[in-house]
């Protein structure tokens, strides 16, 4: 089911983005352990694979999960945004919208994830349905309800935040090892 929809994401141009892609990055892995990963939007090298996270931000996130003692493959890894928005930047508003509304909803609804862990502060805002400052809230997990799925939702500063910052990087390794110990207690299906 969640494979028809990501190749009508293959080929969607709703958005503008779709002029600047190589490819789009509908997202991979399993629902095993009822976990989804959203990250923000693909970056240069997401784009030319046409996979989620396999740059360098993708790198520290698989080191992360390992550390859990989760493989990329047990989770599900997508992002709120399916093409790179040029340069880098920010997905803007109105891009996400048309994106999440079209794909990111109707995944979730498709995978009933127990947990979504969102990377970085976009991620977590789109899922809360509100402004969220990542410094404040990292590490928080909350009740969430989006799309009509109800989920455990950890927030987690964005991997790409890590490759910058060693401060940045010790707080989120900190946040995996305490999501770690939570999850031994909590049913997540
Ligand atoms: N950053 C993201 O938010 N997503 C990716 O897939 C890669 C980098």
């Amino acid at each position: 089911m969640v494979e028809e929809l990501n190749r009508e994401i293959l080929t969607c141009a709703r958005c503008h983005l779709h002029r600047y892609r190589k490819n789009a990055v509908p997202g991979e892995g399993s629902m095993k352990l009822g976990i989804m990963i959203v990250g923000e939007a693909p970056g240069a090298a997401e784009d030319e694979a046409g996979r989620p996270f396999v740059g360098a931000a993708g790198q520290l996130l698989t080191e992360t999960l390992v550390r859990l003692g989760v493989s990329r493959g047990d989770v599900y890894i997508t992002n709120v945004v399916k093409c790179r928005p040029p340069n880098n930047r920010d997905p803007m508003p109105d891009e996400v919208r048309t994106c999440a509304d079209e794909f990111l909803k109707k995944q979730v609804r498709i995978l009933g994830p127990g947990l979504v862990i969102s990377l970085g502060r976009i991620s977590a805002a789109e899922l809360l349905g509100r402004p969220v400052s990542i410094s404040r809230e990292h590490g928080r997990i909350v009740d969430c309800e989006y799309a009509g799925v109800r989920f455990k939702l950890f927030l987690s500063y964005h991997p790409a935040a890590g490759l910058y910052g060693a401060e940045v990087k010790k707080q989120l390794e900190g946040d995996f090892r305490r999501l770690g110990s939570v999850l031994k207690l909590l049913p997540l299906r």
